[in-house]
């Protein structure tokens, strides 16, 4: 009887698993395995919003599993220590294991190969399984990695896509390996009040929905903020409770300016994952530096994490991070581009808060973009500063969604709820909203200076 381990991590899902597909195959028995890494929870990276919608994850995948015949087996602690334990316990002389692109993941990786192969077992990587294409399965002449998304795109378009897996009939589990309780929701405090379900049966649906009646409307409605028309699939695709590839084919089948624009977006996150997995540092340190010397500024980084930095709309985006653990594309531009320009405060400040709420808080995406947002990134124009107001004219003009955001300003009607500081003498104090924390003109000046463009 042969065994195999697929060690899940970030594609908890059965569907266009290629990882579990590989196992299933070659093995007659498979020990669907998740171990809860200590370590991640020890470096901060596992917070209330993204432990709980691991918890919905790991329910749902154990219950797939047992509506196939099996299970999810769970252990607690070292990743690779546990993954080898479990192999040797059920005779397994396989492990499964999707490609990861950070650093964490790639060491992760290189040292459960060795763990393998001294006790005589085998690792299996497989690569397009997180991204829809793998990373450095397309690159430019004499390169590693795209810096470029334009060209990368053009690549990533025409590149052949593996097909979609179908999900297993059957999972047949060794009887008798020990499983410590997936961790429960309901256990996790200090969530966000309005934090999305997770899981890969929510996905599913959340999808099959978006193309029944979202997608259509992309193109045009992506950066409508109050209208909150994009796909929200964001931490579905973090956790891989659905697999990029099958997003891709199933979007492209459907056709459409709505979904080729969703399908682009879908090229930004194999982008950004493909410079990550080139340059695992770029997690932390500038992809292209500009000798910045960043301020610190306490009380403008606080006002900023609370949403009370005196513009609206900066202010409603930052809290409906708080509120939902998740923030609509064009705001996490506006709060980026306020802090690390406007303010001029380190990304570093910025991503790490972010991590610290997104439900879809993700090494690649979180990085990258705050680092493409700062202008020490990949974005050709560094020294781009977005202005709150001309944006919130723009992408909120009748003011919704700073009224739906903020509360002070609920009774504000129209586009004035983006100028609080022209209402009639003492208006703002008597609603209790804060003051600007500075004026636009002094943040630009302050950062083109240090940019060396004044
Ligand atoms: C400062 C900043 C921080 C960000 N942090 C994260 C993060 O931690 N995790 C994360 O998944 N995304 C992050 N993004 C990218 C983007 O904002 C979110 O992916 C998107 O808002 C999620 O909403 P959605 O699923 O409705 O996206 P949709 O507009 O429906 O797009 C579909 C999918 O495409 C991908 N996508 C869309 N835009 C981008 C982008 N700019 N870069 C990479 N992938 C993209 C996402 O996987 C998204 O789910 C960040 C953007 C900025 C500016």
């Amino acid at each position: 009887m042969s065994v195999a381990v697929c060690l899940f991590t970030s594609d908890l899902r059965l569907h266009d698993n290629p990882a579990l597909h590989a196992a299933v195959r070659a093995a007659d028995e498979v020990v669907p395995l998740f171990v809860s890494d200590d370590a991640i929870a020890r470096i901060g990276f596992a917070p209330p919003n993204r432990r709980a919608f691991l918890a919905d994850c790991l329910a749902a995948l154990d219950e797939a599993l047992r509506a196939r015949g099996g299970r999810l087996v769970v252990r607690t602690g070292e990743p690779v220590r546990e993954a080898v334990r479990v192999a040797a316990r059920a005779g397994a002389d396989e492990v499964h294991v999707a490609a990861g692109v950070s650093a964490y993941a790639q060491h992760r990786e290189t040292r459960l190969r060795a763990a393998l192969a001294a006790d005589g077992r085998r690792l299996t990587v497989h690569d397009a399984a997180v991204t829809a294409l793998a990373p450095g399965e397309v690159t430019p002449q004499g390169r590693d990695h795209f810096a470029v998304f334009t060209p990368y795109f053009r690549r990533w378009r025409a590149a052949p896509l593996r097909t979609p897996l179908p999900a297993p009939r059957r999972v047949p589990v060794p009887a008798g390996l020990r499983s410590a309780a997936p961790p429960a929701r309901a256990a996790v405090s200090g969530t966000s009040p309005g934090l999305a379900r997770g899981g890969e049966q929510e996905g599913r649906r959340r999808f099959a929905a978006w193309l029944r009646a979202g997608v259509s409307a992309y193109a045009d409605r992506h950066d409508d903020l109050p209208g909150d028309a994009t796909s929200r699939l964001s931490p579905h695709l973090h956790f891989g409770t659905l697999s990029a590839a099958e997003l891709v084919h199933r979007a492209r089948a459907a056709g459409g300016a709505g979904a080729d624009a969703f399908v682009r977006q879908l090229a930004w996150r194999d982008f950004h994952h493909q410079v990550l997995a080139a340059r695992p540092d770029a997690a932390h340190a500038d992809y292209r530096p500009h000798g910045d010397r960043w301020r610190t500024d306490a009380a403008g980084t606080a006002a900023w994490r609370d949403g009370r930095t005196g513009y609206p709309i900066v202010d409603a985006a930052m809290r409906q991070l708080a509120h939902e653990g998740w923030m609509h594309n064009r705001g996490r531009l506006l709060a980026a581009s306020f802090l690390t320009k406007t303010l001029y405060v380190d990304w570093r400040v910025g991503a790490a808060h972010f991590l610290d709420l997104l439900v879809d808080g993700d090494i690649a995406n979180n990085q990258l973009n705050w680092q493409w947002v700062a202008g020490t990134g990949t974005d050709s124009r560094p020294n781009r500063v977005l202005n709150p107001l001309t944006q919130a004219k723009r992408y909120d003009p009748e003011g919704a969604y700073v009224r739906r955001w903020v509360p002070e300003l609920a009774e504000v009607a129209g586009a004035k709820a983006h100028r609080p500081w022209m209402l009639p003498a003492g208006e703002r104090e008597r609603l209790g909203y804060p003051e600007r924390v500075v004026e636009l003109e002094e943040g630009l000046d302050r950062f083109l200076r240090a940019r060396g463009k004044r």
